[in-house]
């Protein structure tokens, strides 16, 4: 199906080209080609981004941008060099003074610019600032867990601040973030699925709604949800997690639609249209990649490939080359598709899309509300065609913690 929300796909098939070099990085000339379009587009970002008093969020503020910069620290940096670091610095020092307590999730909330500063702070040596920022961040948890009017996805919810948890382990081991924070936040999330199931009548044990709406993408719905719940590393909650978890994607194999893509909510009437990391397959197809992982089951890996060609067929996105509905969020379908088959086809599609993103701007795209911002605009596309220079090393941004 050709769509009026993506441009048409006219690159050519893969050939079976090689595209990794002896280091197992993307070999040249693509290699410098995409260097020199980050390097043009962190000089643009970097003399014309303003900090926003209104937004400190990851997903569009002032967060995002530390956040963009913490993984050019990490890639880019040779030794001494903290450039990187200072600007992660100076955009949190504000965030931090103006925490509103209104949402904890790591993306829209609170949770964000504190997990963030710890592992800016733990990186710049400064361990008991670190340990204070992540003591704030366990202490939302009582809230998190109690308060009956949080959703949760991803974007707001109780999810959201299970994979602020889940980033500081995966920087700092395992042990920094309290084990019973852990659990009870998993606890709250495998409560309020199990309550709605039974509210539902749904056949699988866990169902989340937002809104009173069934959305099923990695937003704000079910996607997400159950992705980030599988990435829960304690032993002594992945049992339950893992069981409870796997007829929940088993149903939602059956919702998918003829063309591999995904839906949005249950019983929606729009049909086969979002082709997005928010709402689509781009989402959806973290969640079957980790599930092969874990279950071996063939039918996962199957269907995670359905979702990569229906984003290489309609994931050169009108609304843009972002993270959240744009072309960058789309191409890591195909960096989780490599890193768990190893087949270059899927890094070609990864680098195509990344040749598209290096031409920023001369599409006639929509520009995002916010052009800049992480999720929206531009720092989340330089944090993509980071991530290709290194594939095998690549995640998507505050979601993917493999
Ligand atoms: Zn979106």
């Amino acid at each position: 199906m050709e769509s009026d929300r993506a441009f048409k796909n006219s690159f050519p098939d893969y050939s079976g080209e090689a595209l990794l070099d002896s280091n197992r990085k993307l070999k040249e000339p693509y290699q410098h080609k995409i260097v020199k379009s980050i390097e043009k587009l962190v000089k643009h970002l970097e003399g014309s981004f303003e900090p926003d008093r209104k937004d400190d969020s990851i997903y569009t503020g002032n967060a995002g941008q530390a956040f963009l910069s913490l993984h050019l620290h990490s890639k880019f940096a040779p030794a001494g060099d903290d450039r990187h670091l200072q600007r992660a610095r100076d955009m949190l020092r504000p965030c931090l003074q103006r925490l509103t307590g209104s949402r904890v999730s790591f993306l829209c909330g609170d949770a964000g610019p504190l997990a963030l500063a710890a592992v800016l702070y733990h990186k710049l040596g400064k361990l008991e600032r670190a340990r204070g920022y992540i003591e704030s961040l366990e202490d939302m948890c009582d809230r998190v867990c109690s308060d009956s009017s949080l959703p949760d996805e991803i974007l707001y919810g109780r999810c959201g601040y299970l994979s602020a948890l889940i980033f500081l382990q995966h920087n700092m081991g395992e042990d920094c973030v309290s084990k019973e924070v852990v659990a009870g936040v998993v606890e709250a999330i495998l409560k309020s699925g199990e309550a709605m199931a039974k509210r539902e009548r749904c056949s699988y044990p866990l169902m989340y709604l937002w809104h009173e709406k069934a959305y099923l993408g990695a937003a704000h719905g079910l996607a997400g949800i159950y992705f980030m719940l599988l990435q829960v590393q304690s032993p002594s909650l992945q049992d339950r997690i893992r069981r409870q978890v796997r007829p929940c994607i088993d149903f939602m194999l059956t919702l998918r639609f003829a063309s591999g893509n995904c839906p949005s909510s249950l019983g929606s009437a729009s049909g086969d249209k979002l082709v997005h990391w928010c709402h689509g397959a781009p989402g959806w197809v973290h969640m079957f990649a980790l599930a092969f992982k874990i279950y071996k089951d063939k039918r996962y890996l199957d269907a995670a490939r359905d979702c990569a060609e229906v984003v290489w067929r309609r994931g050169l996105l009108q609304k843009g080359y972002g993270i959240c509905h744009g072309t960058a969020g789309n191409s890591y379908t195909f960096l989780t598709l490599f890193k768990l088959t190893e087949d270059q086809r899927f890094l070609y599609y990864a680098v195509r899309f990344a040749e598209w993103c290096c031409e920023y701007g001369k599409h006639g795209c929509r520009t995002p509300d916010r052009p800049l911002s992480m999720f929206e605009g531009m720092a989340g596309t330089v944090y993509f065609l980071v991530d290709v220079l290194d594939p095998l090393n690549s995640a998507f941004p505050c979601f993917d913690f493999q």
